[in-house]
Order: structure tokens, then sequence, then C-alpha cells
């Protein structure tokens, strides 16, 4: 999610327990609710943009395949 300016704002959690957008906060994984609210462990962590490749069902492709 892009900014009215073209700052990332916005990042896909990739805490499978949160799977959602959430705050970037001076380029960190801002404050945000998953499964146990406040306690995600990704909070904190510092974000690089690699927008152009990235892909939100990478994980969840990830599980599949070692399901399947
Ligand atoms: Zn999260």
């Amino acid at each position: 999610m892009w900014g009215p300016s073209g700052e990332l704002t916005q990042v896909r959690c990739p805490s499978v327990f949160c799977m959602k957008l959430v705050p970037l906060v001076a380029g960190k994984i801002g404050y945000h609710d998953g499964m146990v609210p406040g306690h995600c462990p990704f909070i904190g962590t510092r974000v690089v943009d690699d927008a152009a490749d990235f892909d939100p069902d990478h994980l969840s492709k990830i599980r599949s395949k070692r399901e399947a």
C-alpha cells in the first residue's frame, strides 16, 4: 500500500497469524493485532521495500507444498 507521496505506509504482515495489512512506522512493522492482540512476533521488524517481487501468497504456497 502506497501513500500519496509514494512512501510505503502499509505492508502485509508475514505472520500466518495476521495475514493482513499492518501499519509501517519508520520502516518497521507497527503495532497491530493478530491472533494474540499486540503480540505479533513481527512487530518492530524492519521492512525492506521489495514490493516489485513480493508475493503475499509465498508462505501459504510453501505450506501447501509441505502438506502435499
Ligand atoms: Zn502481525
